[in-house]
């Protein structure tokens, strides 16, 4: 990666991207990039990495069902139940494999910032934290359910922000009758009393 961090490579990608993704889902990862930069900053974490992340976390949102299921299970990663009823879920694995094929991205923690956006998981590195709670926080993010307090934590305590990313995609889900992520139950149990 060269010494400026939006240079000629974040470019190309966001020109790729801007192809083939929708241009609210575009201007979304734009928001995503430049708050993952930002978090970044103020955790002392690589901020091209967490620009390239932010900015590629949803670049396999463009594909259709078939095609999700497709690219994940060609690439050999495991598709379980609950991804293969709801293969949206997907997005985030087939994100990997597309960043990584069709991006040229190698960085293996930008890869899996990508892989794990959409749940969280346990342990997370710092990278993976930023983008996902980049994603919920970006600035064209509005009537998100405790968005003013998350917004706060974030840049204050990052895994108390987690948690209650966790806890609030959990009850959204619960009161409109959707598809439980068993990784976003976990995410939540790990982060909460941190
Ligand atoms: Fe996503
Ligand atoms: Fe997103």
């Amino acid at each position: 990666m060269g010494s400026i961090v939006i240079d000629e490579k974040y470019d190309e990608c966001r020109k790729k991207l801007k192809e083939s993704i929708n241009n609210k889902r575009y201007f979304h990862s734009l928001g995503v990039s430049n708050t993952a930069a930002c978090l970044a900053m103020r955790y002392g974490s690589d901020v091209s990495k967490a620009y390239i992340a932010g900015l590629l976390h949803d670049c396999a949102k463009g594909l259709k069902d078939v095609e999700l299921l497709d690219t994940v299970r060609s690439a050999g990663i495991k598709i379980r139940k609950v991804e293969e009823e709801n293969p949206d879920l997907l997005h985030s694995k087939a994100g990997l494999v597309v960043a990584r094929d069709k991006y040229g991205i190698n960085d293996e923690d930008i890869l899996s910032s990508i892989s794990n956006h959409t749940t969280g998981r346990p342990g997370m590195s710092l990278l993976e934290k930023i983008v996902f709670v980049a994603d919920y926080i970006e600035p064209n993010r509005t009537n998100l359910p405790g968005l003013e307090q998350i917004r706060r934590e974030a840049f204050t305590n990052i895994d108390a922000a987690i948690a209650l990313i966790c806890k609030n995609t959990l009850d959204y889900l619960k009161d409109s009758a959707k598809a439980v992520d068993k990784n976003t139950v976990d995410t939540y149990e790990y982060y909460k009393d941190r």
